[in-house]
Order: structure tokens, then sequence, then C-alpha cells
């Protein structure tokens, strides 16, 4: 499998490629920089001291065309523009950039009518199945509980809360069928006032090189159930997104999910 890894400089980007350059059937055809990257023309491999004799390109056109699948976890603009160029030739694309905003998603969406997408917030087995775990936990719980979602991550994280935070979000909402826009509480400061029943909140920290911590806790006024997950290592996310590409693999156009390629019933 031909693999171009978007965004190869990055802190996933050097994972991608390690990954990548350790799975037997896998080759690093390509990488990619943002225009105007101090990188661009150096060899892929220099951001984990290897020499790949492939250069970084800026434009997206050159990075899908040598690939047979793109790995993007980069920015909401590029993995648009990615998605598009994916889509014109056909190439596999697995996306897990977050803090895309609703225009994102769609244009993503639209291009997934043209070829296979895979996109998730968190390529994590265990984020995974905690999302599944979440969802039924809202459904079992009575409304008397409050669903808080806290997380953490490295102080160079651009976007709040973590789109695995708001995954959880949707997961516990959709547990309780309400939609999570109508009822989440993402930031509070202030003399906010009591909290209002049937709300989801979020807390943010940011701090260190934390790779991602996620806890949802649901609270009663006698009891409180707690379910974290902790990323130890972004070689997690890494492998997650390889496992996705292999997967997606002849499958028709569409946009999937990592709970397609884990087997999950939706
Ligand atoms: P990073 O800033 O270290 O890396 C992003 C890289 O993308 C940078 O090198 C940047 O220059 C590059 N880039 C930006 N615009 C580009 C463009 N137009 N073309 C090519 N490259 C471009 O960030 P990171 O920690 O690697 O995270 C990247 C994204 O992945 C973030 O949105 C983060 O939240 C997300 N992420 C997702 C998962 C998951 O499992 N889905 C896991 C970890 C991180």
């Amino acid at each position: 499998m031909r693999v171009g890894i978007a965004g190869c400089t990055g802190r996933m980007g050097q994972a991608l490629l390690r990954e990548v350059l350790a799975a037997g059937d896998c080759m690093v055809a390509a990488g990619s920089e943002r225009p105007g990257h101090a990188a661009i023309g150096t060899d892929v491999g220099a951001a984990i001291g290897r020499t790949l004799g492939v250069a970084i390109v800026a434009d997206p056109e050159a990075l899908v065309s040598a690939a047979d699948v793109v790995i993007d976890f980069t920015a909401p603009e590029a993995s648009v523009a990615l998605a598009a160029a994916c889509a014109r030739r056909q190439r596999i694309h697995v996306v897990g950039t977050t803090g895309l905003k609703p225009n994102h998603e769609e244009a993503i969406r639209q291009a997934s009518a043209r070829t296979a997408i895979v996109q998730a917030a968190n390529f994590s087995i265990g984020v995974n199945v905690l999302l599944q775990v979440t969802r039924q936990v809202a459904a079992l719980l009575p409304d008397a509980f409050d669903i808080e979602i806290v997380e953490m991550h490295h102080r160079h994280k651009v976007d709040a809360p973590s789109g695995t935070a708001l995954a959880l979000g949707r997961a516990a909402a959709a547990g309780r069928q309400v939609d999570l826009a109508a009822v989440a509480d993402r930031g509070r400061d202030g003399i906010t006032g009591a909290r209002k029943p049937g709300h989801i909140g979020f807390a943010v920290l940011r701090g260190g090189a934390v790779v991602g911590d996620h806890t949802v806790v649901f609270a009663s006024d006698s009891e409180r159930l707690e379910l974290t997950h902790r990323a130890q290592d972004r070689s997690l996310f890494a492998a997650g997104a390889v496992r996705a590409a292999r997967w997606a693999r002849g499958k028709p156009p569409g946009l999937y999910g990592m709970d397609d390629v884990l087997g999950f019933r939706r």
C-alpha cells in the first residue's frame, strides 16, 4: 500500500512515518507540509532521522497522486482540500484532524460520495469502546445523573474541547436521545447560575506532554460513576489510522468511522 502522509513533520506525522515504515505491507510514497513550511523539499524521513529518498511537497494534488491512501492529521482547511483531491483521483482518505467546523464536515461528507473516507476523532480502540459504553451508560442511568466530560491534552493542542470529548458528548446525548448542540455547556466562567438539568458539561485542561486523557462523569446526589481513558503514546493513533487504511481498500465510496473499521454495530 502506497501511503501519503499529510503534515509529515507534525507530532502525528512523525508517529505515522514510524508506523508505516514498520508495517511490512506499506511504503511511504509521499509526504506533505503546509505551503511555506521550512521542510518543503527536504527528505520526508528527516523528521525521524531517516532518509527515504522522497521530498516533502506542499501541493495536495502531488501528495494524492503518488499514493493509494492519504493519512491526514493536519488542520481543517488542509483536510478539506485533501478530501477533494482524494475524491477526484479515487484515493482512500483517512482523516484524524479535529476542530472541524460544520462547513468542513459538510465538504468531507460531499467528497465521500466519490471515494472511501474514514474519519474519526480518535483512532484508538479503547476510546472507540468508551464511546459505545458511554452511550449505553447514558441510556441506562436516569436523567438525575449529571453528565460532565473532562479532558486533558499537551500544551500545543489548538482546539478545545478535543474532538474526542465532543464525540463522547455526542455518544452520551445519543444515549439520552437528545441533541448535543441543545444541551452542551462548553465553557463555564463567572456567575453561571446553577447547573442546568439535562445539560452535558465540558471541562478542558492543557499542559505538559499529555497525549490525551478523557473522563466521562455521571454524578447523582448519592453516587458517581466515572469512565476514564488515557492514551499513553501517539503510536496508538497511528496504528489505528493504518488499520483504517487497510480496511478501506476496495470499499465503495462512503464516509466511514472507526466503528466500521472495528466491526461495531452502529
Ligand atoms: P501538529 O501541529 O504537530 O501537526 C500538524 C502538521 O500538519 C504540522 O506539521 C503542520 O505544519 C501540518 N499542516 C498544516 N497545514 C497543512 C497543509 N495545508 N498541508 C500539509 N500539512 C499541513 O499537530 P498534531 O498533534 O500532529 O495533531 C494534528 C491533528 O490531528 C490535530 O487536529 C489533532 O487534534 C488531531 N489528532 C487526532 C487524533 C485522532 O486519533 N483522530 C490523535 C491525535 C491528534
